[in-house]
């Protein structure tokens, strides 16, 4: 029986920069098709940290040449650009790669805006890591032109960190589930989605922050009632005591043994964390649902149950 599945796509999907991107979306197609192949509905989410960071460097770069002519960039439009570019690589890689099997499917990419609370506390502690790393005398100098927030990032140098709200709501929710029941693949919620807030008057405005694409997942995921959230990412399991001689790799983790490891804070934030808590989240809001956190290429053994981490039933 074929299963509605939610994926969620981490950065070694996509690559770093333009180049590495377009060889990466060939072997992410491979297994987006690898899952419709067997008769699921598939919807992908996927990250954008590098491409949005580039992307807002670009468009920097363009104001300190012009300053009259081109105003900084919201990050909302630069998420914007990165739905454009990333959707644009990997839905033509899907479709060629359902040409080669002879499947007949449409795959669309639809810009996707998430309504976020103005009132989030993240506003007021940025912590999401986005861009290049910096030396500290830029850092200084941008905090002081621009005011930005700059942090360690996982000790591999200094960030520019942003705000990350939680999803409240997605947009495009109606459009999503006419394209997935008109038999659509849907690449969807890029980024995280697009952050918009909801102004006194009615209207959306993006706003400055970067949502988490796990959390965001984990919405798309609970809105399309889907049957399975995976997450797909650089690791085949989720360890306990990682990194350490008592490393253990787990094949599976009931919702309150998922607690009780974040609780003792097996996790890091901003990597492996917002995997397990949306995991979490996805498996305990309804019934028969269970999230996969899993490598790239096992997705199909994963769904199988033959790998990965399975959270929920
Ligand atoms: P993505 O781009 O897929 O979101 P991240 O780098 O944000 O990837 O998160 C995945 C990384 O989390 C893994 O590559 C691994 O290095 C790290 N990680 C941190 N804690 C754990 C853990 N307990 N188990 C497995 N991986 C972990
Ligand atoms: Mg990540």
């Amino acid at each position: 029986m074929g299963k509605r599945i939610v994926i969620a796509l981490g950065g070694n999907a996509l690559g770093n920069n333009y180049q590495e991107q377009r060889v990466a979306v060939r072997n992410t197609a491979k297994a987006i098709v690898d899952l419709a192949a067997e008769g699921h509905e598939v919807i992908v989410a996927h990250g954008n940290g590098p491409q949005v960071g580039m992307i807002q460097k670009a468009m920097t770069a363009l104001h300190k040449q012009e300053p009259d002519k081109y105003t900084l960039c919201p990050l909302s439009i630069c998420c914007a650009m990165s739905q454009g570019y990333i959707g644009h690589d990997l839905q033509i890689a899907i479709r060629d790669e359902l040409a080669q099997r002879g499947l007949v499917k449409e795959v669309s990419t639809l810009l996707t805006h998430v309504v976020v609370d103005q009132a989030d506390q993240a506003f007021q502690n940025p912590t999401k890591p986005i861009g290049t790393y910096v030396s500290r005398e830029e850092a200084d100098r941008l905090t002081a032109e621009r005011g930005f927030t700059y942090a360690e990032d996982a000790g591999r140098g200094l960030r520019r960190v942003v705000p990350s709200p939680q999803p409240v709501s997605i947009v495009e929710l109606p459009a999503i589930r006419d394209l997935v029941q008109a038999g659509q693949i849907v690449i969807a919620c890029g980024g995280g989605g697009i952050p918009v807030v909801r102004t006194e008057e009615g209207n959306l405005e993006g706003v400055e922050a970067i949502i988490d694409k796990d959390f965001a997942s984990c919405r798309l995921a609970q809105e399309l009632e889907a049957d399975f959230l995976v997450i797909l990412t650089a690791v085949e399991k989720v360890a306990i005591h990682f990194g350490t001689p008592q490393e253990k790799w787990l094949d599976s983790m009931t919702p309150d043994e998922a607690r009780t490891y974040i609780a003792e804070g097996h996790f890091a934030p901003g990597s492996m964390l917002p995997k397990v808590e949306a995991a979490l989240q996805f498996a305990e809001s309804g019934q028969g649902r269970s999230a996969l956190i899993t490598l790239l290429e096992k997705a199909k053994d994963g769904i199988q149950g033959k790998t990965g981490t399975r959270i929920g039933s």
